[in-house]
C-alpha cells in the first residue's frame, strides 16, 4: 500500500466517526487522488475552477467534489456542473452568481457560508456579526437554487494556540447562532467546516464536524 492511502486510513481512524473528512488534493495530480480513492475516500476538496473542472472530468464519477478556495464570479460556471458542496460562499454577489447559475443548469447548488474571524487581512468571508444581520435582512431572500448547509471557516495562521482556539469558538458560535436564529428547523443547516492538517484536533474539540485535510495526507505542495 502506497503512502497516501496509509495516510488517508490513518486520518480517518483518527477521527470522530461524526466528522467527515475532505481530503484536500488541490495542486497533487491525479494519480494521488485514485490512490486515496482507491482507499475509500470519495470527498475532496480542490480551490482552483480550472483544476477542479479538469480533474472531474478524468476521474471516477462517484467522487465528490467540494469548493474549498476563493472562487471568482466568472468561474462559477465552469465549476458548478461538477460540485457537490461550495465550502467558500465569501460575498452576497458570489452567492447571487451561484443561485443564478444554478437556476440555469437546474440544480440546487449546496453552499456553505464563509465566516472570516482569522487575523490576516487577507482572508475571504462574512464578519460574524455582517453574516447574522444581512442574512435577517433577507440576504438570501428569492435565492431558491442554493441551499445553505452551514459555515466554513480558518482560524490564524499562528502557533498561538489559544487564539487557534478562539478563532474556531468565534466560528461555532456564528453557527450556532444561525442555528437557532434564521435557520432554526432548517435541519440542512449542520455543517460545521473547519480544521485543517495542522489545526483539526483543536477544531473538532470546538465543534467541527467536517476536516479539509491536505498535505498530512497527500504531502507537502509545490506550488
Ligand atoms: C489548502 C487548504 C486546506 C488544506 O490545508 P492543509 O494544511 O494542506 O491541510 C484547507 N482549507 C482550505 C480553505 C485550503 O485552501
Amino acid at each position: 500500500m502506497g503512502y497516501i492511502a496509509d495516510n488517508i486510513i490513518k486520518t480517518r481512524n483518527a477521527l470522530p466517526e461524526c466528522v467527515t473528512l475532505v481530503a484536500v488534493s488541490k495542486f497533487h495530480p491525479e494519480q494521488a487522488i485514485i490512490e486515496a480513492y482507491d482507499a475509500g475516500q470519495r470527498i475532496f476538496g480542490e480551490s482552483r475552477a480550472t483544476e477542479l473542472a479538469t480533474k472531474a472530468k478524468s476521474l471516477p464519477d462517484d467522487i465528490q467534489w467540494h469548493f474549498i478556495g476563493h472562487l471568482q464570479t466568472n468561474k462559477v460556471r465552469m465549476v458548478l456542473p461538477h460540485i457537490s458542496l461550495i465550502h467558500s460562499a465569501d460575498s452576497e454577489r458570489l452567492i447571487r452568481t451561484i443561485d443564478e447559475e444554478a437556476w440555469r443548469i437546474n440544480r440546487i447548488i449546496d453552499i456553505l457560508l464563509q465566516v472570516h474571524v482569522a487575523q490576516e487581512e487577507s482572508k475571504f468571508g462574512f464578519l460574524p456579526q455582517e453574516l447574522i444581520e444581512k442574512l435577517e435582512n433577507g440576504m438570501l431572500n428569492g435565492l431558491n437554487n442554493i441551499r445553505i448547509r452551514g459555515v466554513m471557516g480558518m482560524a490564524s495562521n499562528t502557533d498561538d494556540e489559544y487564539r487557534i482556539t478562539d478563532d474556531f469558538k468565534q466560528i461555532r458560535a456564528t453557527f450556532d447562532t444561525l442555528a437557532s436564529g434564521i435557520f432554526a428547523g432548517n435541519n440542512d443547516f449542520s455543517i460545521v467546516s473547519m480544521g485543517m492538517s495542522d489545526d483539526h484536533p483543536i477544531a473538532i474539540a470546538q465543534g467541527s464536524n467536517m476536516v479539509r485535510i491536505g498535505s498530512s495526507i497527500f504531502g507537502s505542495r509545490n506550488y
